[in-house]
Order: C-alpha cells, then sequence, then structure tokens
C-alpha cells in the first residue's frame, strides 16, 4: 500500500518534472557547418541536443536539394537541363521558386535568381576573383531574367527557357531554412530558440525570462563585434545584407556579391548594409537583398507593400534609416562610430 502510494507519488513527479523542465533556463548551443556558413542553435528545452540534430538534418536536405555545387541536386538538374527539359522538383524547393518570382516581380527585377551565370563568373569569393570584361557582363545579361523560370504547377516541375541560364538560390535558400529550422522547433514544443544561419537570425518566441531577444545590427565598416544598433523582437526573423559579407578590392573599389541585374555589376545604389526584420526568414532573406540593389527610396517603396515587414538602411555616408514599426523596439548606437540616426515614415 505505501509502496504503491510511493510510485504514484514518483510518477507524478516525474510527470511535473518533465513538464516544468521543457523549457529550461540554461541554453544547448551547437555550432555547425552548412550552406556554405556557420549555422549556430540556442535551444531552450530538455530534448534540445535532439531537436538541433534534427534541424541540421532538415537544414542538409534543403541544402542538397538547393545548393548549385552538387551532382544531382535539384538546382542543378535544373541549371543543367536549361532550354532543354523540364525537371521534377520537391515542393521545397517549388516554394522556393515561387516565392522567388514573386519577390521579383515586387522589386522589379532588382531580385532576380537567373543572376547565376553572372554569379559564376564574378566568382567574387573565390580569392582570385577578377573584375569582367564589359562585353563578358553584356553577354552574360542576356541570361538574366526571371520570367524564364517556367514553372508547371500541375506537374511539380519547372524549366529554364534558354540554353546557359543558372539559377543562384544564394539569397534566398538560407532564409527558407531558417524558416524549416523553427517549424522543427515547434513540432518539438520548443518554447524558446533561436538560429543564426550565417548571421540570418530567426528567433522563435521570446527569452524563456519573457523578455525580447536583443539582435545587435552590425556596423557594415566596423569590425565583426560592432553594431549600429539593436533590435528588440519576438518571434521574428532579422537578416541583413550588405557589402561587407563577400568582396574584393581593385584599384580602390570594392566588388562585393550582390549583383545589379540590370547592369550585371555589384549593385551600387548608395546602401551599403539593409536589415529586414519581418515574420518569416524568406521574406527577410529576399527583401535584404532586393532592398540593398534598389537604395534607399525604391528599397523603402518596397518595404512598405509587405505587412509587418520593417527595415533598416545604412547609406554610404553612415545614415541610419528605420522604417515606422521599429520606433520604440530599435536603439540607435552607431554615434560612437561615425553615424547619424534618421527616423523614415
Ligand atoms: P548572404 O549570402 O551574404 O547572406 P544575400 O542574402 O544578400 O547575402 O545574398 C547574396 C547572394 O545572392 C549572392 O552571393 C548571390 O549568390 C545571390 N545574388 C546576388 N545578387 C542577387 C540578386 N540581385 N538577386 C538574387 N540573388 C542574388
Ligand atoms: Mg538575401
Amino acid at each position: 500500500m505505501t509502496k504503491s502510494f510511493l510510485i504514484i507519488l514518483c510518477v507524478l513527479l516525474a510527470v511535473s518534472f518533465s513538464a516544468c523542465s521543457n523549457s529550461v533556463a540554461t541554453p544547448y548551443e551547437n555550432e555547425e557547418f552548412a550552406m556554405g556558413t556557420i549555422i549556430r542553435q540556442r535551444i531552450y528545452h530538455d530534448n534540445a541536443e535532439d531537436i538541433s540534430r534534427q534541424v541540421i538534418d532538415r537544414i542538409r536536405k534543403i541544402e542538397d536539394r538547393m545548393t548549385i555545387n552538387k551532382a544531382g541536386g535539384e538546382i542543378n538538374k535544373l541549371n543543367s537541363s536549361a532550354g532543354k527539359s523540364f525537371v521534377e522538383l520537391s515542393e521545397d524547393t517549388l516554394f522556393v521558386l515561387n516565392k522567388a518570382k514573386e519577390i521579383s516581380e515586387l522589386s522589379q527585377g532588382a531580385f532576380d535568381i537567373t543572376v547565376g551565370a553572372l554569379v559564376k563568373e564574378w566568382d567574387i569569393s573565390s580569392g582570385n576573383s577578377v573584375v569582367p570584361s564589359q562585353e563578358r557582363i553584356h553577354s552574360l545579361l542576356g541570361l538574366v531574367d526571371y520570367a524564364d523560370i517556367i514553372i508547371d504547377k500541375s506537374g511539380s516541375r519547372a524549366k529554364l527557357e534558354n540554353t546557359g541560364q543558372i539559377v543562384d538560390l544564394g539569397g534566398i535558400a538560407k532564409g527558407f531554412a531558417g524558416d524549416e529550422a523553427i517549424k522543427v522547433y515547434r513540432e518539438n514544443g520548443v518554447q524558446s530558440a533561436f538560429i543564426s544561419l550565417g548571421g540570418n537570425i530567426v528567433a522563435l518566441g521570446g527569452k524563456p525570462d519573457g523578455n525580447s531577444w536583443k539582435i545587435g545590427i552590425r556596423d557594415p565598416r566596423g569590425a565583426e563585434d560592432s553594431y549600429i544598433g539593436i533590435v528588440s523582437v519576438k518571434d521574428k526573423a532579422i537578416v541583413s545584407s550588405g557589402d561587407y559579407e563577400r568582396f574584393f578590392e581593385r584599384d580602390g573599389v570594392r566588388y562585393h556579391h550582390i549583383l545589379d541585374p540590370k547592369t550585371g555589376y555589384p549593385a551600387d545604389s548608395g546602401l551599403i548594409g539593409t536589415t529586414i526584420i519581418s515574420d518569416f526568414s524568406i521574406d527577410a532573406d529576399a527583401l535584404s537583398t532586393a532592398a540593398f540593389v534598389l537604395g534607399l527610396e525604391k528599397g523603402m517603396d518596397l518595404i512598405k507593400k509587405f505587412d509587418g515587414v520593417e527595415a533598416v538602411f545604412i547609406t554610404d555616408d553612415k545614415k541610419v534609416y528605420i522604417t515606422e514599426g521599429l520606433k520604440g523596439i530599435f536603439e540607435f548606437e552607431g554615434t560612437g562610430n561615425g553615424y547619424e540616426y534618421v527616423e523614415k515614415g
């Protein structure tokens, strides 16, 4: 009698213990290399290590499908079948292609994943990049047009219209992966976590103490750990694009990795950094790249087309502009680094 009572008590204790400890105060942290970048996770949950593995597995699956480099991957097949045939695609890849096309249309081609042939020619990350000739750029520009991505909805297939066309998901795939990571957290009952995919941050919930996450926005001309401001958020994606991520310099000119699909050269819009804060990181990723190409005014106009999407733009004359919705949750900290703060409607 006494014994069985004890057992029941233990079971009760075990149940209430695990119920309380699902969200733990000490985070589990993990770092892994995937999608060409460092993936950092911080998870508050008693099963965090296993959950972080599930996330990495999901991200690797996405990488396999969407990387340009892997033979047999879906985007790889799409590119090698350009001008020839349709390719069967997973729901993941079709979703990203559809989203990319949508942002291309809304940004009037400032965001365009068919810049692949130009990205390849510039080869910014290689370490021995050269500036391509104008003739070369001119001829490759003929391959850039998002309207040539033909999506056959009924058959879950897609095709690139012309031979030589190359889709490059470098400006959007990490964003998609971030949203998928959050889905894995939620499926596992996690209430508080964040993931950074090479600086693309997605926060689930708030901190375990109920406070918002504080995310620093990097000084585009400063050291990796210097910030121009901090945004406080819960349940948001924060994604930045800038000319400081990957670039090379020749004759005093900085050639960076975000190309203007209209010119074929690195975007020269007057912006040196864009940060988008939104509910989904796929939107934030594509929009940060698009706005970087468009520049301050047109970039702001683009952001206004989306409900609940906010932005921080940094110009080459060191001015920091924020959208209306960030007032109160953005703290400017760039004075010491020579930045000036401007609120924008
Ligand atoms: P990061 O990869 O540093 O996070 P972005 O999200 O801004 O930066 O994406 C830049 C990448 O997107 C480039 O490396 C290239 O692969 C691709 N890209 C470059 N220019 C464009 C563009 N105008 N539209 C869409 N993708 C682009
Ligand atoms: Mg991007």
